[in-house]
């Protein structure tokens, strides 16, 4: 289906008519040294097939093992989501062909997961919704299919396909909550912040590298409507793999309006998977799914179940890190931010970069107001998470060091961070390279000085008869005649000791 025969209703309308619920399904790939049965790297971007075994191939006569690691990591999970752990749980095969599963089914667990009933809090513009998270279950990774020729990078078109199994095995979990509901006009919003929270959440547990855009973690968001009031359910879509913050909050708006225009119109929306378009911010039809679909679940055969103590569980649940919400309470105390800062700041994906700043030895006005005003804008611009733009909180630091120390001002700034984009070296490096420091020397800024006196006679009549104010045009003067790089305060005694 394409996207020219779909009627959109605008978003706010299509909410006056219809209530949303969300759904909310990652996984999360867990940085474990070796993979979920076998004893292979589970490292990325080795060469392509060489970390592979019989195990993860598949192959004939193969005995899987569990890594304990991961199941560490899994109860760790569950437990910062305030789930229960399973006191005796297994894993099952779930069969079906892909030929980037070489065993014909994923191992997995079904009926029996590891961590249940938990729920995470979610604060969005100071009011908290409680996202209900039904299931954590562990999970194996499946290998990666790349189609060659052909314009999409889909199969379709294709000319062949090649894959590459070093992924297959790697450790998921893969986090499922209920249907969130009551989100209303909000739910963009409430998807977007579940998702960036739990991120923070997998960080600060330290199980993954959790990177969106390297599909560390990567979200399924399911949405439905149902007429407002009514209470029940609607047929819900499945949008795949939406790999930002900002494109899950797109794909909600979008899936909201598409499935009114169904609805308005008399239709029925199809249970199916979709594809998020990054570029046009749309949705296209994946395949279909019904919720009867046949996958002939059964016990995987070969491995023994999964029985944590409650000792060794209580041991886990001491070694949680804080909490995040809770963190981040303590830091906005800690740092000084308003509510709106606060929100500006975690909104753009900057509560950890500004958290690293502050711990390099900027102030946390300082390291805001880079990584919130300047960096998200060039990230926004790119198209990339904040983490990838191409700076670190070290440099952030140093660069504000450089502001404090009177070598360079703010707006020379921008400058050595394209520098540090460029990847010219350090801060200092950039300066020195591209001759950005302030000059502040009596010299050159004189002549400076005297030159736009010259060159503005009756602002400096207006000076020398008192009016002081007037000063700013020839401060703006020099300053445009020394590129933005003079010592402003040091122009204006200048220019006010030579016209009093
Ligand atoms: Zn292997």
């Amino acid at each position: 289906m394409s996207a020219s025969t779909e009627v959109l209703v605008d978003f706010d309308e299509a909410l006056e008519r219809y209530d949303p619920a969300l759904g909310l399904e990652v996984h999360v790939e867990l940085n474990t040294a070796t993979k979920m049965f076998c004893g292979c790297p589970a490292t990325f971007g080795g060469e392509p097939n060489t970390q592979v075994c019989p195990t993860c191939l598949g192959l004939p006569g193969a005995m899987p093992a569990v890594n304990g690691k991961a199941v560490e990591a899994a109860i760790r999970i569950g437990l910062a989501l305030n789930c229960e752990i399973a006191e005796w749980c297994r894993f099952a095969r779930k069969n079906y062909f892909y030929p980037d599963m070489p065993k014909n089914f994923q191992t997995s667990q079904y009926d029996e997961p590891i961590a249940f009933d938990g729920y995470m809090d979610v604060e969005v513009d100071g009011t908290t919704f409680r996202v209900e998270i039904e299931r954590a279950h562990m999970e194996e990774d499946t290998g990666k299919s790349t189609h060659v020729g052909g314009a999409t990078g889909r199969i379709h078109g294709a000319d062949h396909s090649l894959v590459d199994y070093n992924r297959a095995g790697i450790p998921l979990i893969e986090i499922v909550t209920r249907p969130i509901v009551g989100a209303g006009a909000r739910a963009p919003e409430v998807a977007r912040a579940y998702v960036a929270q739990l991120r923070d959440l997998i960080l600060a547990l330290g199980v993954s590298e959790a990177r969106m855009d390297q599909g560390n973690l990567r979200a399924d968001v399911n949405l439905s409507l149902a007429p407002k009031g009514s209470g029940v359910l609607g047929t819900r879509s499945e949008t795949k793999n939406v790999n930002s913050f900002r494109s899950v909050e797109r794909a909600v708006r979008f899936e909201v309006a598409r499935h009114a225009g169904v609805l308005d119109a008399g239709g029925k929306v199809v249970q199916e998977t979709r594809h998020f378009h990054e570029d046009t911010g749309i949705t296209t039809s994946g395949r279909e799914k019904s919720d009867a679909e046949d996958y002939r679940y059964f016990p995987e055969p070969d491995l023994v179940p999964v029985a944590p103590s409650r000792e060794w569980v209580e041991e886990l649940r001491a070694t949680l890190p804080e909490n995040p919400t809770a963190k981040r309470a303590r830091l906005q105390a800690e740092w000084g931010y308003s509510d709106l800062e606060m929100r500006d700041t975690v909104g753009a994906g900057a509560f950890g970069l500004v958290e690293e700043t502050i711990a390099a030895g900027a102030s946390p006005q300082a390291a805001r107001k880079w990584w919130v005003a300047e960096l998200a804008r060039r990230a926004n611009d790119a198209g990339v998470e904040l983490a990838a733009v191409g700076v670190t909180p070290v440099q952030v630091a140093a660069v504000q060091a450089l502001v404090e120390g009177g070598t360079i001002n703010d707006k020379l700034a921008r400058q050595v961070f394209d520098g540090l984009v460029a990847g010219e070296g350090t801060p200092e490096e950039i300066v020195a390279a591209r001759g950005l420091a302030i000059v502040s020397d009596d010299g050159a800024l004189g002549a400076a000085v005297d030159k736009a006196i010259e060159a503005n006679p009756d602002v400096a009549q207006k000076i020398r008869d008192g009016k002081v104010a007037a000063a700013g045009a020839l401060i703006g003067a020099v300053m445009k005649e020394m590129r933005g790089q003079a010592d402003a305060g040091r122009v204006r005694e200048l220019v006010l000791e030579r016209l009093s």
